[in-house]
């Protein structure tokens, strides 16, 4: 008996709170679009080699870089190019063909494309970047 009481004053709550989360939910996808493209330098960002010549897990890093330059951009890359290439950040190690060569680079892009999918946003990805790759 106490079990069925219990469900159903759950269960009504539940109900309540989405009734309630209800209107809050349709104002959020407004919010959402428009910052990141918007805030994109008005620099162009460096052009990635086409990932048609290239096979596997590094046509698909090279794929992502040029799907989501702005995100490559934000993350730093941790195999030692900043150091013995002049790389500026992730992206740079795809516009040359240094990412086809490097294993590093690519585990990071087809990471934050994994977590790009997902909906985590850039400062995520790169916090999540920064733990796994930077020590
Ligand atoms: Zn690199």
């Amino acid at each position: 008996m106490w079990r069925i009481l219990t469900l159903a004053v759950v269960s009504g709550l539940w109900l309540t709170a989405v009734l309630h989360a209800e209107p809050t939910k349709k104002v959020a996808p407004v919010k959402k679009s428009p910052p990141v493209s918007a805030t994109a330098q008005p620099l162009a960002l460096p052009t990635p080699l086409p990932a048609a010549q290239f096979q596997g897990r590094v046509r698909e890093a090279y794929q992502t870089a040029a799907d989501m330059p702005q995100v490559l951009a934000g993350l730093a890359c941790y195999c030692g190019c900043d150091k013995s290439q002049g790389h500026r950040y992730l992206l740079d190690c795809f516009v040359d063909t240094h990412g086809s060569t490097c294993g590093h680079c690519v585990n990071e892009a087809l990471d934050a494309h994994a977590l790009f999918m997902t909906g985590t946003p850039p400062d995520e990805i790169r916090k999540f970047i920064d733990h796994k790759y930077g020590q």
